[in-house]
């Protein structure tokens, strides 16, 4: 396989997500281009942002050591399945954003399955075909060359900052503390989140 990580690092991964499956072999294929991208870096001087919260973080964040608890990893909700590194001691940065191309050839043939399964139209054959599928997407994944599976263009701008560290207020509805950033004013009073959405929220 193209992929240049061995069967048997390749099987930590999976041990550490659960499981083996095609999302997670787009984390592990894109936490190589990092190395290829900007050579070996010490995971203390590397940032990852994810704009996506899919299968494939539990790979980046094994394979790079970025990790969200370290503040290095960070998850932006955009629903896209890109993602940039930045090495702070070179200044060198990528964003890398998945070609829908890499699915080709088995996608069309997915979508067929899953078509009969919206429409509660499967058999027992489809499932088990639909799981085949998975397997043979999770092989291209893994054979493709990197830039077939990515387009990469380069950034010139600066890592996210690391996360302040600020006051911790206390909610005025659960009397829970809650990070002065995260907090949320309402008639006077100060709220947590939830607390602030079960007041906040329209009828
Ligand atoms: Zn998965
Ligand atoms: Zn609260």
């Amino acid at each position: 396989m193209t992929c240049r990580l061995t069967a048997e690092e390749y099987q930590e991964v999976v041990a550490f997500h659960g499981h083996s499956c095609p999302g997670l072999a787009i984390g592990v294929r894109v936490s190589e281009l990092a190395r290829r991208e900007l050579g070996p870096v010490d995971a203390s001087e590397l940032v990852a942002v994810a704009e996506t919260d899919m299968c494939g973080v539990d790979a980046i964040q094994f394979l790079t050591g970025c990790t969200l608890g370290k503040g290095n990893f960070i998850h932006r909700d955009y629903g896209k399945t890109a993602f940039s590194f930045y090495d702070r001691s070179s200044g060198r940065a990528f964003r890398a954003v998945f070609r829908p191309e890499a699915r080709s050839g088995v996608q069309e043939r997915m979508d067929e399955v899953s078509a009969r399964l919206a429409d509660g139209s499967a058999t027992a054959q489809d499932r088990e075909r639909l799981a085949e599928l998975r397997g043979e997407m999770l092989e291209q994944f893994l054979k493709l060359p990197l830039d077939e599976m990515f387009t990469v263009q380069a950034l010139h701008s600066a890592p996210p900052r690391p996360a302040q560290v600020l006051a911790t207020l206390v909610c005025d509805g659960c009397g829970e503390g809650v990070m002065e950033s995260r907090s949320r004013r309402w008639g006077g009073q100060t709220f947590c989140i939830p607390c602030f959405a079960e007041r906040e929220q329209k009828i």
